[in-house]
């Protein structure tokens, strides 16, 4: 069988793995994403208070989809629909909801799965994506002989098809992850620095990726996640 999950699923899974050998017996294909993190459920009671839907009445919510990135979208049992756009529903309420946790993710960015696939988005005059809707893309890491080797077969297939890319340009295409990628090792120093628990982190390259980090930006996000210890807003 395949596996489908988040990446600290994915972590999961190989840990498992390494007691159980059922694990890698059955599971022949690893695949995952970027993940932005989970925000809290708080975060789409907002969104559906913005989009004036009762709570209590919804029959379905979807964070995006139907599109690229598509809209988040909510129906109610007495037939109301909410629409909002992903740049607004991601940008000015969940993004700001992400549990700390992910703050601190070591592989956001599906490194120990076979395949992460993530949205290969268009960068606005900024750099940052400005999540318009367009003809969607997808960015394919294959991280992995086993991956490799099913995605060559899948494009063989006819399942899909691909074109090269060079690896520098994920940075454009994902500078929030390539961000927090190069950073997770200031925020974790943050949680030595405070005595408190922490995950505990191998093989990621979270080491290599903070040396592109400027000292500043990493001071900045040492302190900041300081401040968010102290004051515990999590
Ligand atoms: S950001 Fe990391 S910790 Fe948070 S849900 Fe995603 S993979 Fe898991």
């Amino acid at each position: 069988m395949a596996f489908i999950g988040k990446p600290c699923d994915v972590s999961a899974l190989r840990q498992l793995a390494t007691l159980d050998s059922r694990v890698d017996r059955h599971i022949k294909l690893v695949l995952s994403f970027f993940c932005g993190g989970i925000p809290s459920h708080d975060g789409v009671g907002r969104i559906l208070a913005a989009m004036g839907i009762d709570s209590d009445d919804v029959s379905s919510f979807r964070y995006r989809g139907n599109g690229w990135p598509g809209k988040a979208v909510a129906t109610t049992h007495s037939g109301q629909t909410g629409e909002m756009s992903y740049a607004e529903s991601w940008g000015d309420f969940l993004s700001k909801e992400v549990q700390f946790r992910c703050k601190i993710c070591p592989d956001a960015v599906g490194g120990v799965a076979d395949i992460a696939c993530a949205d290969a988005w268009y960068g606005g005059e900024t750099g940052y994506p400005t999540f318009e809707e367009l003809d969607g893309r997808s960015l394919i890491v294959t991280r992995s002989e086993i991956g490799q080797e099913f995605l060559l077969a899948a494009e063989a297939a006819g399942a899909l098809s691909t074109t090269p890319l060079e690896v520098r340009e994920i940075n454009l295409m994902q500078p929030s992850q390539a961000s927090r990628k190069r950073l997770v090792r200031a925020r974790l120093a943050a949680l030595t620095a405070t005595l408190q628990p922490q995950p505990n982190v191998v093989g990621l390259m979270v080491a290599e990726a903070s040396r592109s980090a400027s000292k500043r930006e990493q001071l900045k996000n040492f302190l900041g996640t300081i401040r968010r210890i102290i004051v515990r807003r999590r």
